[in-house]
C-alpha cells in the first residue's frame, strides 16, 4: 500500500517522512496556530471560512503565512486530490518554525506549513442516537485578555486538561467555564441548549471558538425561522434545558441527554436537535469546495 502524502513546506512527502525539527517553536512553545477542516463527497466544507479563520489567527499572534490564502486553499484541495480522499478529516497547522531554544520568534526563520489529510473516522453512530453524558469540570476556559481563544492556537493544553478529567470522570466530553463561571463550550467543541423552542449558544466574547459548524447551525436557523441568539448561560440554565447538543468539525451535531447527572429533557436526543443534525448534513454536501474528481468518486 503507498502510503498518504502529507504537504510540508511546499512539498508533498510521504507520512513516515513528514517531520518537523524539535527546534520548531511549535512543538517547543505552542507556538503557532491550525485548523480542521472536514471534506464530504468531495466537497470541502465551507474551506474558504476556515481559511479567514486561519489567517485572523495568524494575523492576532503575528505570524505571516508564507502563502496567500488562495494558495492555501489550493493546497488543501491538491493534498486531498493526491491523496484521492472524497471523504476526509484535513488538519492544517503553521508554527512559527524552526529557531533556537529561545523564546524570540525573531530567531525563527520561515514558518513551518503542514496539511495531513486523513481518511474520515467516523464517531459511533451511537453518539447521535443516543445522546452522550457529560460533566462540567473544574478547569476553566483561558481567559480572553491572556490568549483569547478565538485564536485557534496550538497552545490546547486548556483543553487537553478539560479532555483528561472528563476521562477521569468516565465521560467522553466536558463542558467548561470562563473565569467568571458562565458556560463556555465544550474541549473541542461549542455548546447549544434548546428551550420553548428557542436555540442559543454563548456569545464568543465569553472565551469561545467561533466555530464554522457554530456559525452553520445559526444560518440554518436563520433560514428555517427558528429563533436563535447568542446568550449568557449558567450550569443551571443547561440543566433545565429541553435540549442540548455540541457542535463540532469532526463530531458535526452531537447530542447531549446528561449533564453533571441532571437528564436534560426526556434523556434522549430531542426533536430540534434531530432536525438540525438533518438540516446541518444536507449542507455539508452543497456548501463548500467543490474537487470534482473526488465528486465523481464519492458517488
Ligand atoms: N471549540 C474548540 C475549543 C475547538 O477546538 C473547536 C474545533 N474542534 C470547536 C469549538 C468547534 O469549531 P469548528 O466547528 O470550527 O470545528
Amino acid at each position: 500500500m503507498t502510503e498518504p502524502l502529507v504537504y510540508l513546506d511546499g512539498e508533498y512527502v510521504p507520512k513516515s517522512k513528514a517531520v518537523v525539527s524539535v527546534f520548531d517553536h511549535g512543538f517547543l512553545y505552542g507556538d503557532g496556530i491550525f485548523e480542521g477542516i472536514r471534506c464530504y463527497s468531495g466537497n470541502v466544507f465551507r474551506l474558504k471560512e476556515h481559511i479567514k479563520r486561519l489567517y485572523e489567527s495568524a494575523k492576532s499572534i503575528l505570524l505571516e503565512i508564507p502563502l496567500s490564502p488562495q494558495e492555501m486553499e489550493d493546497a488543501v484541495v491538491e493534498t486531498l486530490r493526491k491523496n484521492g480522499y472524497a471523504n476526509a478529516y484535513i488538519r492544517l497547522v503553521v508554527s512559527r518554525g524552526m529557531g533556537d531554544l529561545g523564546l524570540d520568534p525573531r530567531s525563527c526563520v520561515k514558518p513551518c506549513v503542514i496539511i495531513i489529510a486523513e481518511q474520515l473516522k467516523l464517531f459511533p453512530q451511537e453518539f447521535y442516537e443516543k445522546g452522550l453524558s457529560i460533566v462540567t469540570v473544574a478547569t476553566r476556559r483561558n481567559v480572553p485578555d491572556a490568549l483569547n481563544p478565538k485564536i485557534k492556537s496550538l497552545n490546547y493544553l486548556n483543553n487537553v486538561l478539560v479532555k483528561l478529567e472528563a476521562q477521569r470522570a468516565g465521560v467522553m466530553e466536558a463542558l467548561m467555564l470562563n473565569h467568571e463561571g458562565y458556560v463556555c463550550e465544550g474541549s473541542g467543541d461549542n455548546v447549544f441548549l434548546v428551550k420553548d423552542g428557542k436555540v442559543m449558544t454563548p456569545p464568543t466574547y465569553l472565551g469561545a471558538l467561533e466555530g464554522i459548524t457554530r456559525n452553520a447551525i445559526i444560518d440554518i436557523c436563520n433560514r428555517l425561522g427558528i429563533p436563535c441568539e447568542e446568550k449568557v448561560f449558567t450550569r443551571h440554565d443547561v440543566y433545565v434545558a429541553d435540549e442540548v447538543f455540541l457542535t463540532g468539525t469532526a463530531a458535526e451535531l452531537i447530542p447531549v441527554i446528561d449533564v453533571d447527572s441532571r437528564v436534560i429533557g426526556e434523556g434522549k436526543p430531542g426533536p430540534m436537535t434531530e432536525m438540525l443534525i438533518k438540516e446541518f448534513r444536507k449542507i455539508t454536501v452543497q456548501e463548500g469546495t467543490k474537487i470534482p474528481e473526488l465528486v465523481s468518486k464519492a458517488v
